[in-house]
């Protein structure tokens, strides 16, 4: 017989300081996966376990449960039995039995997303054994009672029937509790867990009308192919589509010899961080439960205590307990078990030091032993994520470049937002205060169900705790609040990898899901009523609170610079107003791309006359309606021009179809007949003239110039009367005139012609002049084909990848999302074009029209100013094309430095 060479491995082993794979392996064992077996090789003490790969996931969706558990049965088995080898128990043996956990493990972490079973191999033969052999018939029992409620929910399908409803197990153990008037379910004795396990079958028996399994090999096969199908679960795809991350990656499933951490007041469990997740601050933190189990900590149904000193004496100033009170009943880990705490804080110093990044840990200590469960980069807030990154590369941790490459530009975002106005805030009355889970200011009005984070524009979510089922609605809504749960609950967690505003744990909220209230003493507050929350100090706030801009400052401020250093390819914004350029200066714009004039013209003094000039017959009608339009338009561009302080200013003229501009309701058409002194059937007449079948692709951009010369005239008449008018005033200003939407190079020269005679004019009658330039946006997909010759005259080129997306693929702007969402959900695109520029096809258009122009034009500026000026991926193809700036929106231009300051660093390694 052949024995095949380089057979293909789908299960791989880590413990006892050795490992099949390594942390670089995360696409094929997922993240939790390749550092289960990284931290082993290290001689960090992990429970034995193996990893079956991702790669088996998705020949598990193409090949169904029964091939796949044959294919990979002898691999499971021998793996099996190497933990059993390092543990010194057995699987499925009544005297001395291992039991296992099976958990998920893509490649990038999705907290909560999908499914996990403890304490499995436990049958009613098993759990004798168990408790013989710990001497302990409490925990026992208990194990089992936690192992048929977690594997009844996840892979029998046992979940709660509607949202009203609590889940069917914890139903039964609320039904013993009243029974026998207990609280907590530390009070359940023995006979109480064994009827609990008793009931808790019966209710699988009636409900899925099978025997709860008792073989633990059926038992765990069972569960492997439930976390598999965990992957194509409703919170796991939302997720997946949420970050962009592709279907066919799959998830890995680890097995992992079970320690426990509710073994007795020797034990526990907890979730550490090696710095603070949500502001970055490099001090040691977590929360953990003596006695208890992981999920204990995460569901938020216990207080958790926290583990340094310094952390439980901020807890308990914000919780409001007494120094006796604390030491007593929430006393720290560093304080409770100074050896064991001594013992982690080294493994967070390594692991940190080892993978250069802030990890986020759990751990379980069994009767006084610790155990590292697993370690991975832990998530974070935006705040936190640049001051990590800064810190690091400070402490020399990470080189310069590391720490630029770490920032997720996109997550800067959460930086720009609006904060609450300190004055307001003075007056603000706080209704309560939980745990400053995720930093931020939120107003909203309170809903209480995820499913319901729409019902109003602005709203919190208010729950007593959240699941993993609420992630959609966590996102809608503008801040999180919970009564339960510590600073590492689902909440928390979800809601600082989303940079939402969330307070958790506020403890003395009584919330009511049936009458839809929220209690806080003797004041009741109802769904719809508003509140804010200040997620960086816990205060509940009632009703609304004032917000005001934010700042570049401190270490932001600080990455901006070093991103400066590192950019070659400059950022300008897209402005129409002296306010956006002045917010666009304070975040570093390098100039103006793009000033849409006709933004101007909507405000309500001039709308007026712009609807006059547009009805108007003759050009002497025209030419008197934009005499009134010319000095407001005029004292615009000095605004824009002055807040830009001598940075170049890009104003295009007009582009939009006329259409858009004339009035269409009876009343309005009403007054401006009267205005005009014309008949109200005149103004109809006029406005069902300018109606278009396809406006977008109708009287627009240049054809307006071209038809209406004077428009044209006018525009740059504003433009450089203003530039002199600042010269005046000893203020530099550098207009650069741009012509919109053209497909031939005589368009451009006509309008080219009409700028130069009128500037001529303009410094004729004034006697003096500036420097202006005049170039094109490259919008129609003629126009870069006949790049060459457009650019022998023009002055630069601004890719409008709006327009050009619009129509080279043939998608309405307009209309797209009737149909791109569908697009997306099918997989014919990936993402919306209109968001992130397709490089493959609208780039090489991009891309040739800068060879073409530059052929003839070696120096010829270029840049872009669609919407994809923003987009981190449509930066750096930007800069890979060699444009000289890119512009967006003045909010995005700290994102675009920072992209463009990437893709520079990119291009070096
Ligand atoms: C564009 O088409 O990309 C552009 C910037 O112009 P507008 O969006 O105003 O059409
Ligand atoms: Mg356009």
């Amino acid at each position: 017989m052949e024995i095949p060479v380089n057979v293909k491995m789908r299960v791989y082993k880590f413990g006892n300081k050795a490992a099949d794979g390594n942390s670089k392996m995360k696409n094929l064992l997922g993240g939790k996966g390749a550092n289960l077996a990284e931290m082993s090789a290290i001689g960090i003490p992990v429970p034995p376990g193996f990893t079956i790969t991702t790669e088996v996931c998705t020949e598990y969706n193409l090949l169904g449960k029964d091939a796949i558990v044959e294919m990979i049965k002898e691999e499971v088995e021998t793996s099996i039995f190497n933990i059993e080898n390092l543990m010194g128990t057995s699987f499925g043996d009544k005297e001395n039995p291992l039991l296992v956990s099976v958990r998920s493990g893509a490649r990038v972490s999705m907290p909560g997303m999908m499914d996990t079973v403890l304490n499995l191999g436990l049958n009613d033969e098993v759990v004798l054994g168990l408790a013989k052999k710990t001497n302990n018939e409490l925990f026992a029992w208990d194990s089992y009672r936690r192992f048929i409620q977690m594997y009844g929910g996840v892979v029998l399908g046992m979940k709660p029937e509607s949202k009203e409803d609590i889940d069917p197990f914890e139903e039964i153990m609320e039904h013993l509790k009243e029974k026998r008037g207990i609280k907590l379910d530390t009070e359940f004795t023995v006979q109480d867990l064994k009827d609990l396990v008793y009931d808790f079958k019966d209710a699988v028996k009636k409900r899925t009308g099978h025997d709860f399994p008792t073989n633990p090999w059926d038992q765990l096969w069972g569960a492997v192919i439930a976390v598999f199908n965990s992957w194509k679960g409703d919170r796991a795809v939302y997720y997946r589509k949420m970050h962009g991350y592709p279907a066919d990656w799959g998830t890995a499933v680890n097995v992992q010899a079970m320690v426990y951490g509710n073994m007795g007041n020797n034990s526990g469990t907890g979730v550490c961080f090696t710095r603070d997740a949500g502001t970055g601050e490099d001090v040691f933190n977590g929360e953990y439960l003596i006695n208890a189990q992981g999920e204990d900590v995460v569901a938020g149904t216990r207080t958790p205590q926290q583990i340094t000193k310094l952390g439980s004496m901020r807890w308990a100033e914000l919780a409001k307990v007494d120094e006796e009170d604390r030491l007593k009943n929430y006393p720290s880990l560093e304080e409770l078990m100074p050896k064991i705490y001594s013992e982690l804080n080294g493994y967070q110093e390594k692991l940190e030091i080892h993978y250069k990044d802030m990890q986020d840990m759990e751990f379980t200590i069994q009767d006084g032993k610790l155990w590292i469960l697993q370690t991975r980069n832990g998530k974070r807030t935006g705040a936190a994520m640049v001051k990590i990154a800064m810190d690091m590369f400070k402490q020399g941790l990470i080189t310069e470049k590391e720490a630029l490459l770490r920032i997720e530009p996109s997550k800067l975002d959460e930086l720009l937002h609006p904060v609450f106005d300190p004055k307001a805030l003075s007056n603000a009355k706080v209704i309560a205060q939980g745990l400053p889970a995720s930093p931020g200011a939120a107003t909203g009005q309170i809903v209480f169900f995820a499913d319901e984070a729409n019902k109003y524009k602005y709203t919190i979510l208010a729950r007593i705790e959240t699941s993993p089922e609420d992630l959609e609605g966590m996102n809608i809504a503008r801040g999180i609040l919970t009564a339960r749960g510590g600073m590492t609950s689902h909440a928390a967690v979800v809601a600082r990898g989303m940079g939402k505003c969330c307070i958790s744990g506020a403890g003395a909220l009584k919330i009511n899901y049936k009458t839809r209230t929220l209690k806080v003493d003797d004041k009741v507050y109802h769904e719809g009523d508003w509140i804010s929350l200040n997620g960086s100090t816990g205060n509940i706030i009632e009703g609304k609170v004032a917000t005001s801009e934010p700042e570049l400052s401190g270490e932001f401020a600080e990455l901006m610079k070093l991103s400066d250093k590192y950019a070659t390819m400059q950022v300008r914004t897209n402005a129409d107003t002296p306010n956006d350029a002045k917010i666009a200066r304070s975040f570093g714009a390098q100039g103006i791309g793009l000033t849409r004039t006709e933004h101007m013209f909507f405000e309500v003094d001039r709308i007026k006359a712009m609807r006059e000039m547009i009805l108007s017959d003759t050009v002497i009608g025209r030419k008197h309606a934009l005499e009134i339009l010319l000095p407001m338009q005029r004292a615009d561009f000095e605004g824009i021009f002055e807040a830009m302080q001598g940075l170049p200013v890009t104003v295009r003229l007009l582009d939009p179809p006329l259409h858009e501009f004339v009035p269409h309701q009876l009343e309005t058409q009403r007054s401006l007949a009267e205005d005009m002194h014309i008949t109200l059937e005149a103004v109809k007449i006029k406005v069902a003239e300018l109606e278009e079948f396809n406006p977008m692709l109708g009287h627009r951009g240049c054809r307006l110039g071209i038809t209406y010369p004077e428009i044209t005239e006018m525009q740059t008449r504003a433009v450089i009367e203003a530039a002199l008018n600042l010269k005046e005033r000893g203020i530099t200003a550098k207009p650069e005139i741009m012509v919109p939407l053209i497909g031939t190079l005589t368009e451009f020269e006509s309008q080219k012609a009409v700028i130069e005679e009128t500037a001529n004019k303009v410094f004729e009658e004034r006697n003096d002049s500036i420097a202006y330039s005049i170039g094109t946006m490259i919008e129609i997909p003629r126009a870069a084909l006949i790049a060459n010759k457009i650019a022998e005259h023009a002055d630069f080129f601004s890719f409008g990848t709006n327009d050009l997306t619009q129509m080279a693929f043939g998608y309405s702007r307009d209309d797209a999302s009737k149909f791109l969402p569908i697009y997306l959900e099918k997989g014919i695109l990936k993402v919306d074009p209109f968001e992130v520029l397709d490089q493959e096809g609208i780039g090489q258009l991009v891309e040739m029209a800068t060879e073409r122009g530059r052929s003839v034009k070696p120096n010829l500026k270029v840049g872009i100013c669609g919407e994809h000026g923003g987009d981190p991926s449509s930066v750096e193809f930007c800069y890979r094309t060699g444009l000289n700036y890119v512009s967006c929106s003045p909010y995005r231009v700290p994102i675009a430095r920072l992209a463009s300051a990437q893709a520079a660093i990119k291009a070096t390694l």
